[in-house]
Formats: structure tokens, sequence, C-alpha cells
């Protein structure tokens, strides 16, 4: 069962409440879920899922409202290092038992599933295009680690010549066989 799947007894009960906070920690993705992608950058499986909400029951259902975020991986456009952010969605949407695409999400009979909306609105929140390292300075700073990787990708994708972007590291690439040569 989904840890995003939050019970609905608190409204069943006797004296039941109409609004309470969903405040927690969970994973968004189980082993096996294709990661949430946008373009290089994804929340892959394991990440937390920061969710704090309040849940209201109204009379079509229950509206969530709040905020919801985790982290996502992306490769910087520039240096190719690594490049971690946060994806922080506010959300406030209904739940109701015969949802209305694109409007409203299902309200299962005894519990919520928080996970489509969460999927949904952090999809919305992931950068779309140029992402860049933090380390800005030193950013077209490339180590060699990072040229071995980019050269093996050069290689796998035949002629580099055609993507200026890669001119500068042609050059690199070239003195560095050149050294091997000498020695
Ligand atoms: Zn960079």
């Amino acid at each position: 069962m989904s840890e995003l799947r939050v019970p609905l007894e608190r409204l069943q009960r006797p004296e039941p409440l109409r609004i309470w906070n969903a405040d927690f920690d969970a994973s968004l993705l189980r082993d096996g879920d294709d990661p949430l992608r946008v373009g290089d950058v994804t929340v892959t499986g394991g990440k937390s899922i920061r969710v704090e909400l309040i849940l209201d029951q109204v009379r079509e259902g229950v509206v969530a409202a709040g905020i919801v975020s985790t982290t996502w991986n992306g490769d910087c456009s520039r240096c190719l290092r690594p490049v971690e952010g946060i994806a922080t969605a506010e959300v406030e949407e209904l739940f109701e038992e015969h949802p209305r695409e694109g409007e409203s999400y299902l309200l299962h009979e005894e519990f919520i599933d928080l996970e489509p909306m969460v999927r949904d609105a952090i999809l919305l929140e992931l950068p779309v295009g140029v992402v860049r390292c933090v380390l800005a300075e030193d950013c077209a700073d490339l180590s060699p680690e990072y040229l071995k990787d980019m050269e093996d990708e050069v290689d796998s994708e035949g002629s580099p010549a055609a993507d200026p972007r890669w001119a500068p590291l042609q050059a690199l690439i070239f003195e560095e066989e050149e050294d091997q040569r000498d020695t």
C-alpha cells in the first residue's frame, strides 16, 4: 500500500473531525515505478517527499490543500556535474467519489490516495530546460572524470562536430591524447 494513502477513519468517527493535518514524509515511488522525469531532471525512487496538507471535509468530498516537496536530480547543462534541487508545489485539490477528468481526484471509500495529485504537482515544478550547478564559479571547469564521461558520450553519439558546445571539449580531449602519445 502506498505510503501516500491517508485513511479516512478520522472522518468517520462518532464525532468526526472536519479538518485535520496530514503532515508526514513518504516515499513517492515504489521499486519498479518509473521515475518522474522532465528532460534530464528526475525524481528517483527512494526520494523522500514531504507532505504538509490540511484535509478539509466539504460537501463534495475532501479538499487537500498545502505544500508537497521533494528533491530532484539532474546534470548541469554546462559542466555536466550532478545537480540537486528542491521542487515545492502548492496544491489545493478536490477529492470526490466521482472525479471529473482533469478537475478532481478519486476519493476512495476508506482512504485518500494522494499519490496521483502529488505526482502531478511535483511534475509541474521540475525545472524545464537549462539546469545550472550551484558552483557557478568553476562551473565550466571540467575535471578529468567528467571529460571521460563526455568523451564516452561523444564517442557513442558519433560526430560531435555539429554541436558547438563540444568544441572546447574536443580541444581538451585532443591535448590529452597528445600527452599520452608523448609518454
Ligand atoms: Zn555546472
